[in-house]
């Protein structure tokens, strides 16, 4: 207890590491000798990023976690250039893969077909060019006059595209449909209104997301739909895994003095007068061995997601009076439950169906939705894909993982490192021969045909702590103002948080990446990252 530290950080994903590493470097800028020490619950940094290693594949790491970024994601391209990790494309939309929607077997170009697609669309949406672009003719339909009021902005399919982040926000904070403020408006409302329910079934089944539709407002949901996802967005990986990204912060941190803790929780916060007068915090943490240690630190950062803070006793500042605004702070963004499952083949039998040299994803309604064809060395006979469910609630695969006890386990001789931390993930076998199932379905292939897996991961990010795999914001909040406040929640006492989840880049490492730019800047008096040699 005598040695206080001066910043204690909780959480070694992202956000955490990403804060400490940034702490660090201004410190030894200003010749101060600042300690910070970060605390992790688990026994490896990433959270929310977990490359594997499938087995007998080589030069690949199929993503259970978050696994691309975007060109618009400018602070995670620079940062990956700096940190010297080497990216690629990720093809997302690939014309010749399946669309698996109500029964029929289509291929993806078939989509924009209205002749082909079994829902019944208004005849206004009935081409081509609508049918590719449904979320931007529902936002022309439904926001001309708020963007006018607002902006005094025409908003056609044309102008809609130069619309900033900045203006999303204004509309978003003072727009308007139907008399009532867009940021207490269901964006699944106005999508019904404007598009009918044919055309949101099927972009719903098409995009393979039930969620990202569905949580938000229009204030919020319409920036995300628009930029983030479709086939017009060009996606990148890193070579090395996504994971690579946190190791290597983590190392640049080591290197300047920062101590990383792993497998200790942090399980309660309070604050206390330190010896010199000033407010700090006092707070607990739990090992393995289930011992505890009381710590002291000037500030203390959560740089964790809205489950793992209510996991925390409920006692000190956070959760007591003082705290009263608080609650409804942590209470404004739903964790969204993602699901990934992973199957290794010892060939790439899909290439029958979609043909050589698969890529990109293949959707369907059933409970898998979206499959990747995993990105494998040519030169390896193996295949890998990859099924990926953003559940509403429970997710399917979830409820299988859930009941089904002791996992398969995978006996093999890995040929590189990083094959027992795929055992970890091993799938349990009922969940592996439904999803294979699903895929032979999909793919219109009889069991006779095709082998079962050889070895398959999963994961859940519903599970604690993470209670989802990312974050949206819920109807009724205003997000910008409760970005800002959430990044230090009670006035004078010295807590702050970070991360994705109170983001306005939700479900990307981005949304961790600035919001620790802004607590930084804002709460600890740093330059921001541009006005620094560090990129
Ligand atoms: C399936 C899936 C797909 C995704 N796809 C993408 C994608 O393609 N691209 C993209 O950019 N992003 C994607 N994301 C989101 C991305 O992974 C997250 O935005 C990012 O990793 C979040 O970082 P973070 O620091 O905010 O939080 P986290 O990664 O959640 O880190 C929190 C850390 O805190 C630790 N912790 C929690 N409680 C305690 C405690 N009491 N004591 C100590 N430690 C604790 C956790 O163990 C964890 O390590 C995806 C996420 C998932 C799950």
């Amino acid at each position: 207890m005598n040695q206080i530290i001066d910043v204690a950080i909780v959480g070694a994903g992202v956000s955490g590491l990403y804060s400490a590493w940034r702490l660090k470097e201004d410190a030894a800028q200003r010749g101060n000798p600042l300690t910070v020490t970060v605390f992790e619950g688990s026994e490896r940094v990433g959270g929310r990023l977990l490359s594997v290693k499938p087995p007998f594949v080589n030069d690949t790491y199929v993503e259970l976690g978050g696994m691309r970024f975007t060109e618009a994601h400018r602070l995670m391209v620079d940062l990956a250039k700096a940190l010297g990790l080497a990216s690629g494309e990720l093809p997302d939309a690939n014309p010749d893969n399946i669309a698996y929607l109500r029964g029929q077997r289509l291929k993806m170009s078939d989509l924009t077909d209205p002749d082909r697609i079994p829902y019944v669309i208004d005849e206004s949406l009935r081409n081509r060019e609508s049918l590719s672009n449904l979320v931007a003719i529902a936002a022309v339909r439904s926001l001309g006059p708020a963007f006018k009021e607002v902006l005094g902005i025409d908003l056609t399919l044309e102008t809609l595209k130069s619309v900033t982040a900045e203006d999303w926000r204004a509309v978003g904070e003072r727009g308007s449909f139907e008399g009532k403020p867009l940021y207490e408006t269901p964006l699944r409302y106005i999508l019904e209104r404007t598009l009918g329910h044919g055309a949101v079934q099927l972009l719903q089944d098409s995009l393979g997301y039930d969620c990202i539709l569905w949580t938000w407002s229009a204030a919020d949901g319409f920036p995300f739909n628009l930029t983030d996802i479709g086939s017009a967005v060009r996606h990148m990986h890193l070579v090395e895994g996504f994971s690579a990204f946190p190791r290597r912060l983590q190392e640049k941190a080591l290197a300047l003095g920062v101590d990383v803790q792993l497998s200790t929780r942090v399980k309660s916060v309070e604050d206390t007068l330190l010896s010199d007068g000033t407010t700090g915090i006092a707070f607990t943490t739990v090992g393995l061995d289930g011992v505890e240690t009381p710590h002291l630190a000037r500030k203390l950062i959560l740089a964790m997601p809205r489950r793992a803070i209510e996991l925390l006793d409920r006692k000190g500042p956070l959760f007591d009076s003082r705290g009263a605004g608080f609650k409804s702070l942590l209470e404004s963004v739903s964790p969204v439950p993602l699901f990934k499952i992973a199957l290794c083949y010892e060939n790439c039998w899909w290439e029958k169906v979609v043909g050589g040299g698969s890529n990109g994803k293949s959707v369907t309604d059933l409970p898998m939705r979206q499959v990747y064809y995993w990105k494998v060395n040519p030169d390896d006979q193996q295949g890998v894909v990859l099924m990926y469910d953003g559940g509403l609630t429970k997710s399917y695969w979830e409820q299988l993982d859930n009941v089904e006890g002791p996992k398969q386990q995978v006996k093999l001789a890995g040929r590189k490192e990083g094959v027992e931390l795929w055992a970890d993930y091993a799938a349990p076998s009922r969940l592996i021969f439904e999803a294979h199932r699903q895929l032979l379905e999909l793919h219109g292939l009889p069991e006779s045909e095709v082998p079962p897996p050889y070895a398959a991961a999963c994961r859940s990010w519903a599970r604690d702590p993470y209670g989802g795999g990312a974050h949206w914001w819920n109807i009724g909040v205003r997000s910008y103002e409760v970005a800002e406040k959430i990044l230090q929640p009670i006035e004078g006492c010295p807590i702050f948080i970070c991360g994705e989840a109170y983001s306005h880049e939700q479900g990307w490492v981005e949304g961790a990446l600035n919001t620790s730019e802004a607590m930084l800047q804002r709460h600890f008096g740093l330059p921001g990252i541009r006005d620094t040699n560090l990129l």
